[in-house]
């Protein structure tokens, strides 16, 4: 028999210990579902690991960029290549500082969004107002025909800039309808395929001169007199206070050429920088003016610091057509010979017993940038290698000859299949030119489309909107 407290405390007791029941089912639940979805997710990502593999490789890649997953490919639309790094951490997911995604505020679920829609795309080219040079070699085409090889590109066009040549040339068209084709040879001896990229006249392409137009009234003089590549070219040229309007405006132009494609990225040399740097600046304020509308390019310069800016035979701080300072990639074997024997040197090493400077001499620059260990077996088997032959320079007992003529070697060897590559496309002219003619087409026919979002993201596209006349 219960007392009425002992009956009040039982029931109460009885109703703590169903609570308690109640509370452990419940929990006994959620422990099951937990199990259960843990289950069903290892389950979705084992089928789609499968599918994965199932699938051909160079579809695999795209879908684990298209996944946001590891691709370090993602990682590409925002680091010059340079900086790329096989291992992407959960940091290099975010848009890095200072780019037009962390200044648009993107979060990293819009970036993934954003990058699983666009396309990678290269361009890039040269001005036609000589034959190109090693300059361009090491210090863009290497990297260009490397780039284009690499299979990771969507789009690529190369350019012949003759528009902007005649910036500069404007009394000398002739001089740019020379060098149309030179520039197009040199291309295809160099590896540049026509079978994957669109190599192009920029003045075929009409669309670029109207974008330019628009894109001037987002670009201040100040702005343009601060360039310091313009800068430093309106030197070179002497132009004082009498520099071309159209020279001027090239970054403006050369900004046209880029984003006309969308070029995700642009391969070329270090005084590139500030171009692209402009035309960054130019996509900014064009899409916070009228909306999304232009990619922002990155430039992806030569892995190899001596290939940054290739200094002339002369010593001058920059191989350039315009200088006459020269190693051209036509050039015939003797010439070559020549060139690099007359090649300026360490001014301060007059006797071979003297120490000799290598920075800033020219001719080891061309050494770090052409020598490969390989080669000292083959032409010079008393080095190791270039370290040990600067160490001899540096100390004093190493002659230029010497240098020189080891340079000549391996310039020789690295510039002979070019040459004879070069040799074989001059016999098939008409054939380049309808390589230029077919590039050129789908180059309009890409760049028509941008212009076409230019004007409408502008509302200057009057007839294409039935919003005209409310
Ligand atoms: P110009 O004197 O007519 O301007 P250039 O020799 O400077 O001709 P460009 O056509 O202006 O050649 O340059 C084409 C590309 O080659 C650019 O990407 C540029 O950065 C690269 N380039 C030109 N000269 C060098 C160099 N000396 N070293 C490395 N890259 C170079
Ligand atoms: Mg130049």
């Amino acid at each position: 028999h219960l007392t009425v407290n002992q009956g009040v405390a039982c029931s109460s007791q009885a109703r703590g210990a169903s609570k308690a029941m109640e509370i452990f089912h419940r929990f006994f639940l959620f422990l099951r579902l937990l199990l259960l979805t843990e289950k069903a997710g290892r389950d979705i990502l084992k089928a789609m690991k499968t599918w994965k593999e199932l699938l051909p490789s160079s579809l695999r890649d795209a879908t684990s960029r298209s996944e946001g997953g590891s691709g370090a490919a993602e990682r590409s639309l925002a680091l010059p290549l340079g900086e790329q790094s096989p291992q992407v951490t959960e940091k290099a997911r975010l848009p890095p500082r200072g780019s037009w995604q962390a200044r648009q505020g993107l979060t990293e679920g819009v970036l993934i969004q954003k990058e699983k829609t666009m396309k990678k795309v290269i361009l890039t080219g040269d001005r036609p107002t000589g034959r190109l040079h090693v300059g361009h070699y090491v210090g863009s085409l290497k990297e260009r025909v490397r780039l284009q090889n690499s299979g990771e590109y969507d789009e690529i066009y190369v350019m012949i800039a003759d528009a902007q040549a005649l910036t500069d040339n404007a009394d000398n068209p002739e001089k740019v309808r020379q060098n149309i084709l030179q520039v197009a040879l040199d291309y295809l001896a160099c590896g540049i395929d026509p079978a994957k990229t669109h190599i192009f006249i920029q003045s075929m392409v009409p669309e670029l001169t109207e974008l330019s137009f628009y894109y001037m009234n987002l670009v201040t003089v100040s702005r343009l007199q601060r360039n310091p590549t313009v800068k430093s070219e309106i030197q070179m040229r002497n132009f004082e206070t009498s520099i071309p309007v159209g020279f001027f405006c090239y970054p403006i132009s050369q900004a046209a050429d880029i984003t006309a494609f969308k070029a995700t990225t642009v391969p070329a040399g270090e005084d590139q920088k500030p171009m692209i740097e402009q035309c960054c600046e130019i996509v900014h304020k064009f899409n916070s003016v009228y909306g999304d509308t232009l990619v922002e390019p990155e430039i992806v310069l030569p892995q190899n610091a001596a290939c940054l800016r290739l200094p002339g035979i002369d010593g001058k701080a920059k191989m350039s057509k315009s200088l006459g300072n020269c190693i051209y990639l036509s050039d015939e074997p003797e010439d070559i010979k020549k060139k690099i024997m007359s090649m300026y040197t360490d001014p301060g090493h007059l006797r071979v017993q003297d120490p000799g400077k290598v920075e800033g001499n020219p001719v080891f620059t061309y050494l770090d940038a052409f020598s490969r260990p390989e080669h000292f077996a083959e032409f010079l088997p008393e080095y190791q290698n270039l370290d040990e032959l600067k160490a001899h320079y540096q100390r004093g007992g190493l002659g230029d000859v010497k240098i020189k003529k080891f340079l000549n070697s391996v310039m020789q060897a690295e510039l002979e299949p070019i040459r004879t590559r070069r040799k074989e496309w001059e016999l098939r002219l008409p054939e380049v030119v309808e390589i230029l003619k077919a590039g050129s087409a789908v180059a309009e026919k890409t760049a028509a489309a941008t212009l076409a979002d230019v004007r409408k993201s502008m509302k200057i596209d009057y007839f294409e909107d039935d919003n005209l006349l409310k």
